[in-house]
Parts: structure tokens; C-alpha cells; sequence
């Protein structure tokens, strides 16, 4: 999901729906610290996101070098490393309380307003050990607990390496780390109930309310996340869902009552929706890729739009954001 600063934009909470990240690539900041604070183009980018995050690089990680490509895919399978394109900490974007996100590179999904499609390719992400990455989690397991926060993995798509990410999830919260998936819910065949067991809740895109329109945005089939999201919330585990609103796209009155009905068929576990205007923060990105995009002339929902769509979702009876 988530310019040469790596943002992410997607999936923010709040209203502005920015993210700013920054890849594996090291910083002075980073090298020194770990954390790479706010620059002058990030704060361009994202004012308000900026104001409350702190973006670190991976230069702090040790690297399987050496392993052969034989070993490096074992250890992917059993999730002693995973492909990381990097990690924030932020409040009130990606869950409750102070949360740190790490992305995951890989996504099976393109979604035309992706604003992070630098995380589709796992191999452009760095390899990272399972330990390391829990370590690094656990660290700051005090202030999440103090804010009532956690993890979120995020991507890219957080369950594509659900060896390693449940792995993670699994020992974070044995140390008292809350968890958190932001995800599609396309690949949710991968995990097992077990394997959720250890997911507190998840942050699910509902991207769209019909076959066809889905199949519009992302190029893929809209019935896995479905399927998903009703399995999650079985097992008795909260939902906040994600909608963004793309005039032209996503905006017709009969695909918003079509989210509206998929969110119901998930019941009490959506706590609210949040309904995310799409904007044009993340299209250097494509452009720096080289990618085709297709929203290329498209602008922002208006606040009317925006009244409109979230109206609807209350028309249902659902908290909205
Ligand atoms: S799910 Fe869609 S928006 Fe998210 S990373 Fe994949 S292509 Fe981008």
C-alpha cells in the first residue's frame, strides 16, 4: 500500500489519509538513531500526518547475507524472514493508541489509487529476521501498553507472508503487544483460525461493493474479502473498515450500498468505517516507477461527496469516520 520518501497514504484514519515512510534505504537520521525525523518534504507532503510520526529505515536490521537462494525461500516459508519495506510509529492512523506499522513488501492486488506501489514486489523489500523484527517491536511494548496501542502490519499486503507475520504477531503478544492486520482480507485463506487467534483486530478495505467495480479497482476478485472479513468476525474480533471514496470509481450510490451490505454481513465486529477521500499524494510514485496510472486527472471527493457517502453508511446504522 503505501515518492522517493516512501509514503503510504492509503490507509490513514483520520480525515487527511496521508502517511509518510521511509524505506529501507538509510538515512543520516536513522544510521545514527534509528528514527529518521520529519523533513521539509515530508512535512510538504503531509502536515498533519508528520506532526505525530516517527519514520525509521531498516539500516538498524541485520541482513541474511550469505544465505543462498535455497535457504533465503525456506526461511520464508517458515517465517524466519520476512521482506520488510519499513516502519513507523504514529498515533490514531492505523489503530488505537500509539502504534508502530511495519509495511510488508508484496501485494497480489493493483489498485488504481495504490499510493504505495513501491510494496507490490516482495524482492524490493529487505529480508529481515524474525527476531530482530520482534525485538524491535518489543522495545517499545511500554508506551504501547500506556496508550492502549500495539503493532499494525500493514504492506504491500500485511497476510501475503503469513508465516512470518503471525510468527511475529505470536510473540509480540506473549510479550502484551496488541495486534493489528491492515489488510484486503483477498489472501485471508492463507491464515488460520490459530494463526488470527493472535490478530486483535483488523483494519479491512472493503475497496469496493460489487464484483465488477472491485474488479475495476484492484484487478482482482472482491468474494475473498468477504469471505474474510465474515470469518474474522466469528471468531468474535474487531473490524474497522476502510472505504476510499474516488469520484468516478467508487462514488455511485449503488457500490457505496453494496459496502454498506458486506460491512453488515460482518456484524458487531465493525466498530466504525472510515470513508478515506482519495487524493493525489502518492502519484510521483507511479510516475518514479514508471507505471501507467489511471487516475492521472482525477481530484479529491468533494465535501458534498463526502457528506453524501458517509451518510449512507449511517443510513445503515454504522459509526462513521
Ligand atoms: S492492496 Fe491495493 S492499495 Fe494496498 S498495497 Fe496493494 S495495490 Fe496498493
Amino acid at each position: 500500500m503505501t515518492a522517493t520518501t516512501p509514503m503510504k497514504m492509503e490507509t490513514s484514519a483520520n480525515g487527511s489519509t496521508t502517511r509518510v515512510e521511509v524505506s529501507s534505504g538509510a538515512s543520516r537520521d536513522s544510521e545514527n538513531t534509528g528514527f529518521r525525523t520529519t523533513t521539509p518534504h515530508m512535512l510538504k507532503t503531509s502536515k498533519v500526518y508528520a506532526k505525530r510520526a516517527l519514520m525509521g529505515g531498516l539500516s538498524g536490521f541485520r541482513s541474511p547475507v550469505g544465505m543462498d537462494r535455497r535457504d533465503r525461500v525456506q526461511a520464508m516459508r517458515t517465517g524466519d524472514i520476512g521482506f520488510v519495506h519499513s516502519w513507523d510509529i504514529n498515533t490514531s492512523v492505523d489503530g488505537p493508541g500509539t502504534r508502530m506499522t511495519v509495511f510488508m513488501s508484496g501485494c497480489p492486488l493493483r489498485c488504481q489509487f495504490c499510493q504505495n506501489p513501491d510494496t507490490w514486489k516482495m524482492r524490493d523489500g529487505k529480508p529481515v529476521y524474525l527476531d530482530d523484527m520482534v525485538g524491535h517491536i518489543v522495545r517499545y511494548k511500554d508506551i504501547f501498553q500506556s496508550t492502549g496501542g500495539g503493532v499494525t502490519v500493514s504492506g504491500g499486503e500485511s497476510m501475503m507472508q503469513a508465516a512470518f507475520v503471525s510468527r511475529v504477531f505470536h510473540a509480540v503478544k506473549k510479550e502484551g503487544v496488541g495486534t493489528c492486520l491492515d489488510t484486503s482480507g483477498f489472501l485471508g485463506r492463507s491464515w488460520t483460525d490459530e494463526m488470527l487467534e493472535d490478530v486483535d483486530m483488523c483494519l479491512l478495505d472493503v475497496k469496493s461493493g460489487d464484483e465488477e467495480t472491485y474488479h475495476r479497482v484492484t484487478g482482482a476478485a472482491l468474494a475473498p474479502t468477504i469471505e474474510f472479513g465474515e470469518r474474522y468476525a466469528r471468531l468474535g474480533k474487531r473490524i474497522w473498515v476502510r472505504f476510499v471514496l474516488v469520484p468516478g470509481l467508487t462514488d455511485s450510490v449503488e457500490n457505496v450500498e453494496n459496502v454498506a451490505k458486506i460491512c453488515e454481513r460482518f456484524g458487531d465486529a465493525v466498530e466504525h468505517i472510515d470513508v478515506l477521500g482519495f487524493h493525489q499524494l502518492g502519484r510521483p510514485k507511479w510516475h518514479e516507477l514508471r507505471i501507467p496510472y489511471p487516475l492521472e486527472t482525477c481530484e479529491g471527493p468533494s465535501r458534498e461527496l463526502k457528506d453524501r457517502v458517509r451518510q449512507q453508511f449511517r443510513d445503515h446504522g454504522f459509526v462513521v469516520y
